[in-house]
């Protein structure tokens, strides 16, 4: 029997799974029920499970049954756990029960996916070449969790580097359900948060002579940071930047002391991202200069731009083709502007991240609200296809890694 075959056996209890993380979403790093759960669902396989000291991870390690000892490979597997401050809307009788909280960026499923994987995989231990490292992962949503678990040491959590690393991220709408995209090099934007405060001097909004009004001078940024961008990028490596928060004063007849902006940045490629950094700074101190004003500027570099292996892109695509037949995998025409600490994962080991449509049967992907919406819904359809597609990947590459070892011999 295939892994696809057997993976559609797990159905149910990876969809219970899946709803009872959703009921009970936990935000940022510090996920214990959602941990609880993990471990729970992981308990009687043999696996070596660590937890993380700054986060509540989970790294669990398979220990291939074929595996040479001082020469075997290991590949990791990824699932971020946490939820978003969304008050969820959708109805569904599996609801969160946690006001305010809501998985609606799907990662319910990609634990109970990643679950999945170490379910089959470990049915399969005997035959396979090397190790698997399951990365469950908490705080994607901004707050890095993938850089402190690599901190933690979990791309070597095997005893030695993994060989290649895999993730996947389901959406509620554009992909039909059961579709695969992903596509070599650039998957996703890099973001970066800005806060500018300027200040000036409060007065009377009769003599702005008699003062330092810092309005203006916010005023001008919001237009010239705009021309900036359109000015200093190759159209084709575009960038975005928006701001989304905009504050001063308290009174019409005020001037006051101070006016600050919140935009975030979404770009490409790192020439991009160098270049609108080295833009925002040349416009920000420059208008500043020129009206009189001070000012701070607090440039938060978030998440680099996701990378794809050019090889593991194929490759990816190439197995998910394999399983669910050419029409439901395809390489995906260009990069989306969302962006994803798993690049802190890609930026030290090569591997693939690929994206998984899981919108509900009911609903059209082309109209069906986004991921971070409060009526985003993700349909449990998908988990024995994520399942199966982790755990194909993971033994593929390892059969290959050995192959490539046996070359090389
Ligand atoms: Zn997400």
């Amino acid at each position: 029997m295939s892994l696809y075959q057997n993976a559609s056996d797990l159905r149910e209890e990876l969809s219970e799974l899946r709803r009872a993380l959703h009921r009970e979403p936990e935000l940022g790093l510090d996920l214990p029920r959602t941990q609880e759960k993990v471990l729970a669902a992981l308990e009687g396989l043999p696996l070596e499970i660590s937890t993380g000291k700054g986060l509540t991870s989970v790294t669990a390690v398979l220990r291939g049954g074929r595996r040479s000892e001082g020469k075997a490979s290991a590949v990791l597997l990824r699932g971020d756990m946490d939820a978003l401050p969304v008050h969820e809307d959708t109805g569904l009788d599996y609801a969160s029960r946690v006001p305010g909280a809501m998985h609606a960026c799907g990662h319910d499923l990609h634990v109970a996916g990643l679950v999945g994987a170490a379910r089959l995989l470990a049915d399969r231990r005997a035959d396979l070449p090397g190790d698997v490292v399951f990365m469950f992962q908490p705080g994607e949503e901004g707050m890095g969790g993938a850089k402190i678990m690599i901190d933690e040491g979990v791309l070597d959590a095997a005893g030695e580097r993994v060989v290649a690393a895999y993730g996947l991220h389901v959406f509620s709408t554009v992909l039909p359900q059961g579709m695969v995209a992903t596509r070599p090099g650039t998957v996703l934007a890099a973001s970066d948060a800005v806060r500018v405060t300027v200040r000036g001097a409060g007065g009377h909004g009769s003599s702005p002579h008699a003062a330092n009004d810092p309005v203006p001078a916010v005023a001008a940024m919001v237009g010239a940071l705009q021309t900036m961008i359109t000015r200093n990028l190759d159209v084709l490596d575009a960038a975005v930047l928006t701001i989304g928060s905009l504050h001063a004063g308290s009174a019409g007849n005020v001037i006051p002391e101070t006016a600050t902006f919140d935009a975030t940045v979404r770009s490409f490629s790192e020439d991009a991202h160098r270049r609108v950094r080295a833009g925002v700074e040349r416009v920000v101190h420059g208008i500043a200069a020129a009206y009189g004003v001070e000012v701070d500027l607090d440039y938060q570099e978030q998440y680099p731009v996701t990378v794809n292996d050019a090889t593991e892109a194929d490759f990816a695509l190439r197995t998910a083709q394999e399983i669910f037949g050419g029409a439901r995998a395809i390489e995906a025409p260009r990069p989306m502007a969302g962006s994803e600490d798993f690049s802190f994962v890609l930026q030290h080991v090569p591997g693939a991240f690929l994206g998984v449509g899981a919108c509900p049967a009911d609903r059209d992907p082309a109209t069906a609200p986004m991921n971070h919406s409060p009526q985003a819904a993700f349909d449990d359809a998908v988990l024995p296809d994520s399942a199966a597609l982790l755990a194909e990947l993971a033994v593929r590459r390892l059969d290959r890694a050995e192959a490539a070892a046996g070359d090389a011999r």
